[in-house]
């Protein structure tokens, strides 16, 4: 039901209505003289329709979310109520540094604990998606060739697994992309790599885990061999959950990492933002970052400019990038400590590998059996489709009627009837166990009503929806 429908003439919701005595300072010529036509609404009425319509929403307030890799990890409260500080919501973006030590003073904060925790040599928070630090860093590897004069190098390498932001961010900057294949255990094949190297390599994109949900065993021979041939090593970090505080991607030598503070560092993120794509980068790049970032000096902390740093690739916002997500991952990062970072990775990886281990013991093929998991872990569901016509689509829908959201599915595109999971780092054991039975049960269900579970989801207030239709002819009008 539309708001319109409960409107009825006269009807107020008092306590919102503006105070009448600032009408009277509009001028006259500009004020309205017909009715603005808002429905008429009692507040109670309005607090109903908007709070009923949130509960048609699943959100991670109120159901389990197991989406693999773009997951939203945990989103403290008080986080949020920080950054909504009165302080830091009135401060103009142009505002004088004298006026905002504050704010610069929690930026330099949070670029020296994420350059802590990578291990890298510099921290820019201005990129506000994860595509943007992507972009932001492969335009870094660019001008540092070109400053060497090293107009050769056309090719950026990407694994099949990687997250399709690579490529296309490779394509965006002007580069060819050489695609690498994985091998059957997830890992990048060292005897495909070799033969792509040469001097027209710019660079290699990874991802650690990879989205295959899998560490990458071979970094150490990888980062040697792109930088022998000439090339640079990009760390696609927005899922650092698995590695924080256990091991260092500056250790590892990359050349620069983009971490997602909106997926790792508490802001939520569903519905496309807002997002923060910070980025590290290693001693080679440092004089090409992006600016502002924040630095100091005896009189305070500034923003450091074009003026301040000749060979920035330049600017990628009108200001210094979503302060708001930034502050929720400072917080974030201070509530959890030096201390609280390992844990997160040591409760992503425990809780991934036990939902994985389960799964497992209650018939789901894994897609790489011989595999721990890291943050995330993939099921094939390549055999039920085949024997049962069981399909990732039929179990995402089903689980909506469990009361939990569907893990990520045919996502990453190289596993067959893939489903992506991630538990993440905060959820018990008891919620763990509940998608467990809820898995089994759709399994068991397969084998004797697999009619019902392709009519899922039962209970959801729209009910299965042709999803190719509703892209290409997306039904946005209100019909009851
Ligand atoms: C989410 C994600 C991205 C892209 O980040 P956006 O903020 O959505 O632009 C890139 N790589 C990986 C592995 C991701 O999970």
């Amino acid at each position: 039901m539309l708001i319109f429908e409960h409107s009825r003439e006269g009807r107020q919701a008092t306590a919102q209505a503006p105070k009448t005595s600032y009408i009277p300072t509009i001028p006259k010529e500009l004020q309205r003289t017909t009715k603005l036509g808002l429905p008429e609404v009692s507040e109670l009425g309005v607090v109903r329709h908007y709070t009923r319509l949130s509960q048609k929403n699943f959100s991670i307030d109120t159901h389990f979310y197991p989406l693999g890799s773009c997951t939203m990890k945990y989103n403290p409260r008080v986080c949020n109520s920080l950054a909504m500080n009165d302080g830091f919501l009135s401060l103009h973006p142009l505002a004088d540094k004298s006026l905002s030590q504050g704010i610069l003073s929690c930026m330099y904060d949070l670029q020296e604990i994420l350059q802590d925790v990578t291990g890298m040599c510099a921290v820019t928070l201005s990129p506000m998606a994860g595509a943007q630090g992507e972009f932001s860093g492969i335009a870094m590897i660019k001008k540092y060739h070109e400053e060497r004069k090293d107009f050769e190098r056309n090719e950026i390498i990407c694994p099949d697994a990687a997250h399709g932001t690579n490529p296309a961010t490779a394509i965006m900057c002007g580069y060819k992309v050489k695609e690498i294949r994985t091998n059957r255990d997830g890992n990048i094949n060292i005897h495909d790599l070799i033969p792509l190297l040469g001097p027209q390599t710019a660079g290699i994109m990874l991802t650690n885990p990879s989205t295959l949900g899998v560490f990458e065993p071979n970094i150490k021979e990888i980062a040697d061999l792109v930088h022998e041939a000439g090339g640079l090593l990009y760390y696609d970090g927005a899922n650092l959950n698995a590695i924080l505080g256990k091991v260092r991607p500056g250790d590892m030598d990359f050349d620069v990492i983009h971490m997602n503070l909106h997926k790792t560092f508490s802001t939520p993120h569903g519905g496309g933002g807002p997002g923060s794509g910070a980025i590290g980068v290693g001693r080679r790049l440092v004089p090409y970052m992006p600016v502002p970032y924040v630095s100091k000096n005896e009189e305070g902390f500034y923003y450091v400019d074009e003026s301040q740093a000749e060979k920035t690739i330049g600017r990628l916002s009108a200001f210094a990038g979503n302060i708001g997500v930034n502050l929720r991952a400072y917080i974030y990062t201070l509530l959890l400590g030096k201390q609280g970072m390992p844990r997160i990775a040591e409760f992503a990886t425990l809780n991934a590998n036990y939902l994985m281990k389960e799964l497992e013991r209650v018939g789901f093929q894994l897609a790489f059996p011989s595999r721990r998991a890291s943050h995330e872990f993939i099921v094939t569901l390549k055999k039920q489709a085949k024997d049962l016509d069981l399909t990732a689509t039929d179990v995402a829908k089903t689980l909506l009627d469990y009361g939990m959201h569907a893990p990520t599915v045919y996502f990453p595109l190289l596993v067959a009837e893939c489903m992506l999971i991630e538990p993440t780092e905060t959820e018990s054991k008891q919620t763990i166990d509940k998608f467990v039975v809820a898995m089994a049960d759709i399994l068991k269900q397969a084998h004797t009503n697999i009619e019902a579970i392709k009519q899922a989801p039962h209970s959801a207030p729209n009910r299965r929806l042709d999803d190719a239709k509703a892209v290409k002819q997306p039904n946005l009008v209100f019909n009851g």
